[in-house]
Protein backbone atom coordinates (compact mmCIF):
# COMPACT_ATOMS: atom_id res chain seq x y z
CA UNK A 1 0.00 0.00 0.00
CA UNK A 2 0.89 3.78 -0.55
CA UNK A 3 0.43 6.91 1.15
CA UNK A 4 0.76 9.81 -0.86
CA UNK A 5 0.74 13.34 0.29
CA UNK A 6 1.31 15.22 -3.00
CA UNK A 7 -2.01 16.68 -3.08
CA UNK A 8 -2.28 19.23 -0.55
CA UNK A 9 -5.21 21.91 1.31
CA UNK A 10 -4.93 25.62 2.07
CA UNK A 11 -5.94 27.41 5.10
CA UNK A 12 -5.77 30.87 6.46
CA UNK A 13 -6.13 32.27 9.42
CA UNK A 14 -6.06 36.17 10.58
CA UNK A 15 -7.05 38.06 13.33
CA UNK A 16 -6.57 42.18 14.21
CA UNK A 17 -7.99 45.43 13.23
CA UNK A 18 -6.02 45.42 9.71
CA UNK A 19 -9.24 42.62 9.09
CA UNK A 20 -12.92 42.64 9.46
CA UNK A 21 -13.34 39.26 10.98
CA UNK A 22 -11.22 37.00 12.63
CA UNK A 23 -11.41 33.61 11.09
CA UNK A 24 -9.37 30.17 11.41
CA UNK A 25 -7.84 30.84 15.03
CA UNK A 26 -8.18 27.02 16.19
CA UNK A 27 -5.92 26.29 12.60
CA UNK A 28 -3.04 28.13 13.89
CA UNK A 29 -3.23 27.37 17.69
CA UNK A 30 -4.12 23.48 17.40
CA UNK A 31 -1.06 23.10 15.51
CA UNK A 32 1.39 20.53 17.57
CA UNK A 33 4.45 18.71 16.41
CA UNK A 34 2.79 15.20 15.83
CA UNK A 35 1.70 13.13 12.96
CA UNK A 36 -1.91 13.42 12.81
CA UNK A 37 -1.98 9.82 11.16
CA UNK A 38 0.38 8.16 13.70
CA UNK A 39 1.38 10.36 16.07
CA UNK A 40 4.78 10.35 15.60
CA UNK A 41 7.16 13.01 16.05
CA UNK A 42 7.71 15.33 13.11
CA UNK A 43 10.45 16.06 11.51
CA UNK A 44 11.89 19.63 10.67
CA UNK A 45 12.29 19.77 6.82
CA UNK A 46 12.40 24.11 6.43
CA UNK A 47 12.41 26.84 9.16
CA UNK A 48 13.00 30.70 8.60
CA UNK A 49 12.40 33.06 11.18
CA UNK A 50 12.78 37.10 9.72
CA UNK A 51 11.54 40.27 10.36
CA UNK A 52 10.08 42.00 7.40
CA UNK A 53 10.28 45.77 7.97
CA UNK A 54 8.10 48.52 6.51
CA UNK A 55 9.97 50.25 3.73
CA UNK A 56 8.61 53.42 4.50
CA UNK A 57 7.46 53.78 8.00
CA UNK A 58 9.98 51.05 9.66
CA UNK A 59 7.34 49.18 11.42
CA UNK A 60 8.10 45.59 11.48
CA UNK A 61 6.54 42.36 11.08
CA UNK A 62 7.68 39.07 12.53
CA UNK A 63 7.40 36.14 10.43
CA UNK A 64 8.18 32.35 10.67
CA UNK A 65 7.85 30.20 7.98
CA UNK A 66 8.04 26.23 8.88
CA UNK A 67 7.94 23.02 6.91
CA UNK A 68 7.22 19.79 8.96
CA UNK A 69 6.95 15.81 8.03
CA UNK A 70 6.29 12.95 9.13
CA UNK A 71 8.99 10.24 8.13
CA UNK A 72 6.57 7.25 8.63
CA UNK A 73 3.98 8.14 6.38
CA UNK A 74 5.55 11.43 4.69
CA UNK A 75 2.30 13.93 5.99
CA UNK A 76 3.15 17.42 5.86
CA UNK A 77 2.50 20.88 6.72
CA UNK A 78 4.16 23.87 5.65
CA UNK A 79 2.67 26.92 7.85
CA UNK A 80 4.00 30.74 7.44
CA UNK A 81 2.82 32.58 10.81
CA UNK A 82 3.50 36.54 10.83
CA UNK A 83 2.96 39.23 13.72
CA UNK A 84 3.18 42.98 13.88
CA UNK A 85 5.01 44.17 16.50
CA UNK A 86 2.56 47.52 17.08
CA UNK A 87 0.06 47.78 19.02
CA UNK A 88 -3.08 46.11 18.59
CA UNK A 89 -1.39 42.63 17.63
CA UNK A 90 -2.07 42.02 14.34
CA UNK A 91 -1.31 38.41 13.03
CA UNK A 92 -1.83 36.25 10.20
CA UNK A 93 -1.22 32.81 8.96
CA UNK A 94 -1.29 30.45 5.53
CA UNK A 95 -1.03 26.72 6.04
CA UNK A 96 -0.76 23.80 3.66
CA UNK A 97 -1.08 20.80 4.45
CA UNK A 98 -0.97 17.40 2.50
CA UNK A 99 -3.87 15.28 1.44
CA UNK A 100 -3.72 11.40 2.53
CA UNK A 101 -3.75 8.94 -1.06
CA UNK A 102 -3.76 5.64 -0.57
CA UNK A 103 -2.81 3.16 -3.31
CA UNK A 104 -2.41 -0.22 -4.48
CA UNK A 105 1.12 -0.65 -5.18
CA UNK A 106 0.75 -3.24 -8.00
CA UNK A 107 -2.49 -0.54 -9.27
CA UNK A 108 -1.99 0.01 -13.07
CA UNK A 109 -3.73 3.60 -11.76
CA UNK A 110 -0.88 5.17 -9.70
CA UNK A 111 0.15 8.08 -10.93
CA UNK A 112 3.93 8.59 -12.04
CA UNK A 113 4.64 11.09 -9.60
CA UNK A 114 3.05 9.24 -6.52
CA UNK A 115 4.99 6.37 -7.75
CA UNK A 116 8.28 7.81 -8.12
CA UNK A 117 8.32 9.19 -4.75
CA UNK A 118 7.19 5.88 -3.51
CA UNK A 119 10.78 4.27 -5.13
CA UNK A 120 12.64 6.93 -4.32
CA UNK A 121 11.63 5.94 -0.43
CA UNK A 122 11.97 2.06 -0.66
CA UNK A 123 13.60 1.20 -4.25
CA UNK A 124 13.18 -2.68 -3.21
CA UNK A 125 9.59 -2.10 -3.95
CA UNK A 126 10.01 -1.74 -7.08
CA UNK A 127 9.70 -5.75 -8.08
CA UNK A 128 6.01 -5.15 -6.85
CA UNK A 129 4.92 -2.48 -9.37
CA UNK A 130 2.91 -3.13 -12.20
CA UNK A 131 4.75 -3.80 -15.46
CA UNK A 132 3.03 -1.44 -17.48
CA UNK A 133 3.72 1.30 -14.97
CA UNK A 134 7.46 0.25 -14.91
CA UNK A 135 7.61 1.16 -18.72
CA UNK A 136 6.17 4.95 -17.81
CA UNK A 137 8.53 4.92 -14.88
CA UNK A 138 11.43 4.26 -16.99
CA UNK A 139 10.00 6.93 -19.66
CA UNK A 140 10.11 9.49 -17.02
CA UNK A 141 13.43 8.94 -15.51
CA UNK A 142 15.17 8.14 -19.13
CA UNK A 143 13.38 11.25 -20.49
CA UNK A 144 14.47 13.57 -17.84
CA UNK A 145 18.07 11.51 -17.48
CA UNK A 146 18.70 12.46 -21.75
CA UNK A 147 16.46 15.87 -21.27
CA UNK A 148 14.16 14.53 -24.38
CA UNK A 149 10.90 12.84 -25.18
CA UNK A 150 10.31 8.85 -24.37
CA UNK A 151 7.45 7.65 -25.35
CA UNK A 152 5.55 4.41 -24.17
CA UNK A 153 5.17 2.06 -26.96
CA UNK A 154 5.08 -1.22 -25.35
CA UNK A 155 1.99 -3.74 -26.39
CA UNK A 156 1.53 -7.49 -25.73
CA UNK A 157 3.14 -7.65 -29.22
CA UNK A 158 5.82 -5.45 -28.91
CA UNK A 159 8.91 -6.90 -30.70
CA UNK A 160 11.11 -6.11 -27.85
CA UNK A 161 10.55 -2.49 -27.54
CA UNK A 162 8.62 -0.83 -24.76
CA UNK A 163 9.65 2.81 -25.10
CA UNK A 164 11.53 4.99 -27.23
CA UNK A 165 13.67 7.77 -26.47
CA UNK A 166 13.32 10.19 -29.21
CA UNK A 167 16.67 12.06 -29.51
CA UNK A 168 16.61 14.02 -32.99
CA UNK A 169 16.77 11.53 -35.88
CA UNK A 170 17.91 9.05 -34.20
CA UNK A 171 15.96 7.16 -31.60
CA UNK A 172 17.06 4.57 -28.70
CA UNK A 173 15.24 1.43 -28.24
CA UNK A 174 14.54 0.62 -24.54
CA UNK A 175 13.18 -3.23 -23.40
CA UNK A 176 11.94 -3.03 -19.75
CA UNK A 177 11.42 -5.81 -17.58
CA UNK A 178 9.91 -5.44 -14.24
CA UNK A 179 11.10 -8.83 -12.63
CA UNK A 180 9.63 -9.90 -9.58
CA UNK A 181 12.97 -10.78 -7.61
CA UNK A 182 15.84 -8.94 -7.53
CA UNK A 183 17.98 -11.50 -7.58
CA UNK A 184 16.74 -12.64 -11.17
CA UNK A 185 19.64 -12.64 -13.90
CA UNK A 186 19.09 -11.63 -17.04
CA UNK A 187 19.25 -14.02 -19.83
CA UNK A 188 21.28 -13.23 -23.48
CA UNK A 189 18.16 -14.43 -24.93
CA UNK A 190 16.75 -10.58 -23.96
CA UNK A 191 19.77 -8.45 -25.31
CA UNK A 192 19.43 -10.63 -28.70
CA UNK A 193 15.91 -9.80 -29.12
CA UNK A 194 16.51 -6.17 -28.25
CA UNK A 195 19.50 -5.99 -30.42
CA UNK A 196 17.25 -7.55 -33.39
CA UNK A 197 14.18 -5.15 -32.38
CA UNK A 198 16.61 -2.22 -32.79
CA UNK A 199 18.01 -3.39 -36.38
CA UNK A 200 14.58 -4.16 -37.71
CA UNK A 201 13.65 -0.60 -36.70
CA UNK A 202 16.87 0.70 -38.63
CA UNK A 203 18.00 2.71 -35.76
CA UNK A 204 21.51 2.09 -33.76
CA UNK A 205 20.94 2.56 -29.87
CA UNK A 206 19.36 0.15 -27.74
CA UNK A 207 18.93 0.31 -23.77
CA UNK A 208 17.77 -2.71 -21.87
CA UNK A 209 16.47 -1.66 -18.41
CA UNK A 210 15.88 -4.37 -15.72
CA UNK A 211 14.94 -4.42 -12.22
CA UNK A 212 17.54 -7.43 -11.87
CA UNK A 213 20.67 -7.41 -9.75
CA UNK A 214 22.51 -8.62 -12.77
CA UNK A 215 22.93 -9.54 -16.45
CA UNK A 216 24.56 -12.96 -17.08
CA UNK A 217 28.23 -12.68 -18.21
CA UNK A 218 26.88 -14.07 -21.98
CA UNK A 219 24.32 -11.07 -22.37
CA UNK A 220 27.22 -8.23 -21.38
CA UNK A 221 29.28 -10.02 -23.91
CA UNK A 222 27.05 -9.83 -26.44
CA UNK A 223 26.23 -6.24 -25.97
CA UNK A 224 29.21 -5.41 -26.18
CA UNK A 225 29.90 -7.43 -28.80
CA UNK A 226 27.00 -5.74 -30.91
CA UNK A 227 28.80 -2.60 -30.49
CA UNK A 228 32.33 -4.11 -31.68
CA UNK A 229 30.69 -5.52 -34.68
CA UNK A 230 29.27 -1.60 -35.42
CA UNK A 231 25.61 -3.37 -35.43
CA UNK A 232 24.78 -0.67 -33.14
CA UNK A 233 26.28 2.58 -31.63
CA UNK A 234 25.31 2.05 -28.31
CA UNK A 235 23.97 -0.88 -25.99
CA UNK A 236 23.44 0.15 -22.75
CA UNK A 237 22.64 -2.68 -19.60
CA UNK A 238 21.05 -1.34 -16.57
CA UNK A 239 20.28 -3.26 -13.62
CA UNK A 240 18.61 -2.68 -10.41
CA UNK A 241 21.00 -0.36 -8.80
CA UNK A 242 22.17 1.73 -11.83
CA UNK A 243 18.32 2.46 -12.65
CA UNK A 244 18.22 3.61 -9.10
CA UNK A 245 20.79 5.47 -9.05
CA UNK A 246 19.31 7.52 -11.87
CA UNK A 247 15.76 7.91 -10.30
CA UNK A 248 17.60 9.38 -7.16
CA UNK A 249 19.52 11.78 -9.66
CA UNK A 250 16.50 14.18 -9.38
CA UNK A 251 14.39 15.49 -6.44
CA UNK A 252 11.46 13.63 -5.74
CA UNK A 253 8.05 15.76 -6.31
CA UNK A 254 7.24 16.64 -3.18
CA UNK A 255 10.61 18.27 -2.81
CA UNK A 256 9.27 20.75 -5.70
CA UNK A 257 5.95 21.31 -3.88
CA UNK A 258 7.51 22.27 -1.15
CA UNK A 259 10.09 24.74 -2.91
CA UNK A 260 7.47 26.05 -5.04
CA UNK A 261 5.39 26.86 -1.31
CA UNK A 262 8.19 28.75 0.10
CA UNK A 263 7.21 32.28 0.03
CA UNK A 264 9.33 34.26 2.60
CA UNK A 265 12.86 33.79 1.27
CA UNK A 266 11.30 35.56 -2.42
CA UNK A 267 10.13 38.36 -0.82
CA UNK A 268 12.03 41.23 -1.80
CA UNK A 269 12.28 45.12 0.39
CA UNK A 270 9.12 46.52 -1.25
CA UNK A 271 7.28 44.26 0.60
CA UNK A 272 5.79 44.71 3.95
CA UNK A 273 4.57 41.08 5.54
CA UNK A 274 2.69 38.86 3.59
CA UNK A 275 -0.71 39.72 4.65
CA UNK A 276 0.11 43.36 3.83
CA UNK A 277 0.81 43.41 0.65
CA UNK A 278 -0.95 45.98 -1.75
ZN1 LIG B 1 2.81 9.94 10.42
Amino acid sequence: MINNFLEYKEFQAYYGESFSVEKNRDVVEVFNRLCPYCGAVLSEKHSLHRFDTHFRTGECIEQDETIYYCQNDGWWQHKIYERQDSSPKNWYSVIHEGILKTYDDSSANIPIQVLNDYIFNDPDKITNIHHKKMEELVASVFGDFYNCEAKVVGKSSDGGVDVVLIDGDNPTMIQVKRRRSLQHTESVSGVRDLLAATLLNKTNKSIFVSTANKFSPEAEKTASLSIELGLVEKFDLIDYGRFISMLKGRPQNIEQIWDGLLALTKLNDKHYGLAYVG
